[in-house]
C-alpha cells in the first residue's frame, strides 16, 4: 500500500459537517459527490497533503445509516491508495482478511474501491484504492 488515501468520516447532515469542517481545516470542501449504488453522498477536503471524505447516508439501509445507528458519527475508514488493487485484493484475501468485494468497484473520486471487514482488521474498516486511469 503507497499511503493513506483519505480518511472517512461518517456524518448526520452533509451541509452541516461541511460548514464545521471548513472551520476545523480552514479550506472548503472541492467536491460533493454522490455514489446511488452505495447510497451515500460525499464530500472532500484537503488538508496539506491529506483528503478527509465525509459521508452522509442517501439510503435507510445503506451501510452509513447501519453505521450512524450503531456508533453514531465518527470516524468510518481508512482509505489506502494502491497501484494494482486486483492484486492487493488476492495478497490480502491470502493473508487471511475478509475482503467485502471480491471485484473493485467505482467509488467516490475517480477510484476504484474495495473493502477488507473490520473484524479480520482490528475494528478498523478498511478501503483500498486504486485511481481510475482517464
Ligand atoms: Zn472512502
Amino acid at each position: 500500500m503507497n499511503k493513506i488515501e483519505h480518511i472517512g468520516i461518517a456524518v448526520q447532515n452533509l451541509e452541516t459537517s461541511n460548514l464545521l469542517f471548513e472551520k476545523l481545516l480552514g479550506v472548503p470542501h472541492y467536491k460533493i459527490e454522490e455514489v446511488a449504488s452505495e447510497g451515500v453522498r460525499t464530500s472532500f477536503f484537503r488538508a496539506g497533503p491529506n483528503k478527509i471524505e465525509l459521508l452522509e447516508t442517501t439510503s435507510e439501509n445503506g451501510p452509513i445509516a447501519k453505521f450512524l445507528a450503531k456508533k453514531g458519527e465518527g470516524v468510518h475508514h481508512i482509505a489506502f491508495a494502491v497501484d494494482d488493487i486486483v492484486a492487493e485484493i488476492d495478497r490480502l484475501k491470502s493473508e487471511g482478511f475478509l475482503v467485502l468485494n471480491d471485484e473493485p468497484k467505482k467509488g467516490a473520486d475517480n477510484k476504484l474501491v474495495a473493502f477488507l471487514h473490520p473484524k479480520t482488521s482490528n475494528g478498523v474498516l478498511v478501503e483500498l484504492c486504486q485511481e481510475i486511469e482517464e
